[in-house]
């Protein structure tokens, strides 16, 4: 590093970023007389010109050698040579850290996941084991110098993806990659090398391998990615909707690329088009979603056509759509099934009217009712609602006409 752009004690101090700490560390390594260097999808990601999620260091120094080169480490993956180095905060206040990993090969894969064992090597052989040719470079920050031994560079000009060495072999051997391959291709917009394409297609079956948690953690960034529509077509090509999410293997789902952030939720259930609530429940839970996702999905699927002609609809049933968490993704969501007009209008409403007019405090409750004489029981819950529906409608508006109209609903199921 020369001296110009080396960081100061001043940006050492506050606000660091996460890339020059990283380059701090590969500094420290190499001073030490260590090869080490930037590698995999931050030289990938800085290649295309995009700001990598996080910076992975691979070095020739072993993880012990790293314990007493770095004050503060942390390391979870010692037996895989993997060391996370701990730096100072950023300008968020967040503890900046990085993952540090000794060059290495890996072993045999008999779970179809996981090497059984690692060995500490070279970098042409770290590069060798890694998924992608275009995750396979090293680059020396400090230098700048690229380190491609898979060719790489080539392909992310050309925007191919393309399995390191024989791709039968390397999905057979983390059977996660055929996923992962429809990650990048869909989010870089590459073109899938035909040998690549062709094993992913007849490996696809054996994606049940791989955990439910897993194939569900992809998918997620599969479908929240703005290439989502790419992502979801190559899904079908390789097979793997078949195998995942057999429910929406037929191509009746909404396709969309947008520019804003969507939620994980809205994705699935735009996903998940004539899907019937309980059947995404199923495949919620067979992908192990955590409640909260799983609860939200269903709720999108259960409601998915309420606000359609919504202009015309009764409060009551409106309100506590509008009201509810979710009501963003559900206007969302009813726009991308083509209702523009609803979704605008509902959207007005939610944003137009004050809160107290959408979600007012109830009328009456269940102690104002024992309060008028009545005995608790299932037809208490009957009442209240009908009390809360009209009240939502602006058909009673105070507490007394809240209890006439009770006294005369209680009237009405006596004579009937
Ligand atoms: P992202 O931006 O999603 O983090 P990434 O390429 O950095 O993309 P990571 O999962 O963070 O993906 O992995 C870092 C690197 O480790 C990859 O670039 C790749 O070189 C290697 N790698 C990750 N997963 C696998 C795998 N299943 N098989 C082989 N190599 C892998
Ligand atoms: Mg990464």
């Amino acid at each position: 590093m020369t001296k110009a752009n080396r960081p100061g004690p001043t940006a050492i101090l506050f606000g660091m970023t996460e890339r020059e700490f990283a380059t701090e560390v590969v500094s420290k390594l190499q001073q030490a007389g260590f090869t080490a260097l930037f590698a995999g999808g931050c030289v990938r990601d800085e290649l295309l010109g995009l700001t990598p999620a996080d910076y992975d260091i691979a070095t020739s120094a072993k993880p012990d050698e790293m314990q007493t080169l770095f004050r503060r480490t942390h390391s979870f993956g010692a037996s895989f040579g993997v060391v996370e180095v701990l730096g100072p905060r950023d300008a968020n206040g967040e503890w900046l850290k990085v993952q540090v990993a000794t060059f290495r090969s890996d072993g045999t894969y008999t779970d179809g996941r996981r090497p059984d064992s690692v060995v500490f090597s070279s970098p042409e052989e770290d590069a060798a084991r890694r998924d992608f040719t275009i995750n396979g470079l090293f680059r020396d920050p400090i230098s700048g110098t690229v380190y491609d031994y898979v060719g790489g560079e080539k392909d992310l000009r050309n925007k191919v993806l393309r399995a390191i060495g024989n791709p039968e072999e390397r999905f057979t051997e983390d059977k996660l990659r055929i996923l992962r391959a429809v990650r990048m291709a869909a989010r870089f917009e590459l073109a899938v090398d035909p040998a690549t394409l062709a094993a992913a297609k007849a490996m696809a079956p054996q994606i049940r391998a791989v955990s439910a948690e897993r194939i569900a953690e992809e998918l997620r960034k599969i479908l929240t990615h703005r290439h989502r529509a790419r992502g979801i077509k190559l899904l079908r090509e390789f097979g793997l909707m078949a195998e995942v999410i057999p429910e929406a293997e037929q191509d009746t789902s909404v396709e969309f690329d947008s520019v804003t952030k969507v939620s994980f939720p809205l994705a699935f259930a735009a996903l998940l088009k004539g899907v019937r609530p309980e059947s995404a429940e199923a495949i919620c839970r067979r992908l192990r979603m955590s409640n909260d996702e799983t609860e939200r999905i269903v709720w999108l699927t259960a409601n998915r056509k309420a606000f359609h002609d919504a202009e015309h609809q009764a409060k009551s049933k409106l309100y506590p759509l509008l009201t509810h968490p979710g009501a963003f993704d559900l206007i969302e969501l009813t726009a991308l099934d083509d209702h523009f007009v609803d979704a605008d209008w509902c959207s007005q409403v939610r944003r137009l009217t004050p809160l107290e007019t959408l979600n007012p405090p109830p009328l009456l409750t269940g102690d104002d009712l024992k309060a008028m004489g009545m005995k608790p029981g299932p037809s208490f819950k009957k009442l209240l609602d009908d009390i809360r529906r009209l009240q939502l409608d602006g058909e009673v508006s105070d507490r007394a006409g809240a209890e006439e109209k009770i006294r005369e609903l209680v009237r009405k199921s006596q004579q009937g």
